[in-house]
């Protein structure tokens, strides 16, 4: 995530800024232009780094998912391109899932931008009724809620963003992170296989070869992983125990993993302490870039874990990369990075 600076007062501002707390003018952040700007009236919005609040509004989930995003004023957009991704929501009688229900929104917004950041295919149900994609965030109060991907929608159990529920989870799974953002970044990567692997025939030989069979039996697998755990020698080939449970799961949990590196490392070059490579500004990388993502992120996540220790706190980054999950990567970076390239996902899709 970048540094974001007040275009009118120099103040720095947070991701999730829609006032600047110095010269209390209004913000609000473009996607495309991915950064956050001020919303003014008559000449001063001609200035760069401002808007005019003629054509621009807030999201229309300002208050309901403290959503700081622009939209157009004309045609009325109402919903930004986050929050207009998802299908389903607490009712407004439901106070307390409405307040988990702002949280995931703030995360999953972190999320939109990062794969706009990649210039990876964003395509709604608008688009692809039967394979676009949605998000179903429910609360399991009152019903059985499993947070899942399904042909393109992404339901999320709003629970996890109860702190002390989602902790208790975490112990009671013997995870070492857990968090909203890390449930939505495991999700997308089963859209992204769906998407970019699966309609390619050469990349789900390639996934055979380095993950698995993607059909293997999913409850059979299941049954296998909650009775027995996971192999002894795991660590050397999965990058979480959850891994280990089916292809299709290794694949996903290896894919938020690749978006986790991604966008720390951006936030890192942008406060430079991370090499200015790192950053998603730059057209550098490319397909064949893995090797220095890897070089760039290991020493980063070293020291980031030794800030935490400092601060009495758990390793930022509590995980080791084993040269099997680097190669299983490195195939994910590949495909994100072709189709950054090519820019046309149609083109992945058809191939
Ligand atoms: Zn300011
Ligand atoms: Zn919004
Ligand atoms: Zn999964």
């Amino acid at each position: 995530m970048r540094d974001f600076i007040c275009p009118k007062c120099g103040q720095h501002l947070a991701f999730e800024n829609s006032v600047c707390l110095s010269c209390r003018s209004p913000l609000g952040f473009s996607l495309d232009d991915m950064t956050l700007l001020v919303i003014a009236s008559g000449e001063e919005s001609s200035q760069a780094g401002f808007v005019d609040s003629d054509k621009y509004e807030l999201c229309a989930n300002l208050h309901l998912a403290e959503c700081n995003w622009l939209v157009e004023k004309n045609p009325v957009r109402r919903l930004c391109t986050s929050c207009v991704l998802t299908r389903t929501r607490p009712n407004d009688a439901d106070t307390k899932a409405l307040v988990a229900f702002a949280e995931a929104e703030k995360a999953k917004r972190r999320l939109i931008a990062e794969l706009s950041e990649l210039t990876l295919p964003i395509v709604g149900r608008d688009e692809d009724p039967d394979f676009g994609l949605a998000f179903d965030l429910l609360s399991s109060e009152y019903e059985k809620v499993f947070t899942g991907h399904e042909n393109g929608v992404i339901t999320l159990d709003l629970a996890e963003g109860d702190d002390v529920h989602r902790e208790q989870l975490r112990i009671a799974m013997d995870e070492p992170y857990r968090t909203l953002l890390g449930h939505f970044r495991h999700e997308i990567g089963h859209y992204y296989y769906y998407r970019l692997v699966s309609t390619s025939q050469d990349r789900t030989e390639r996934f055979r070869e380095l993950y698995g069979d993607a059909e293997a039996d999913y409850q059979a697998a299941l049954d296998r992983h909650y009775q027995n755990g996971p192999p002894a020698d795991w660590e050397e080939n999965y990058v979480s125990s959850y891994a280990t449970m089916h292809p299709a799961e290794d694949w996903a949990e290896t894919f938020a993993h690749y978006l986790h590196i991604r966008d720390t490392l951006d936030t890192a070059a942008a406060f430079s302490i991370a090499p200015a490579a790192a950053t998603f500004e730059r057209k550098v990388l490319g397909p064949s870039g893995f090797d220095q993502v890897i070089d760039m992120w290991l020493p980063l996540a070293w020291s980031l874990n030794m800030i935490n220790r400092s601060m009495g706190k758990q390793d930022l980054y509590p995980f080791v990369l084993p040269a099997a999950v680097l190669e299983k990567m490195r195939f994910i970076h590949s495909i994100v990075e072709g189709t950054t390239l090519t820019g046309d996902s149609e083109q992945i899709l058809g191939a």
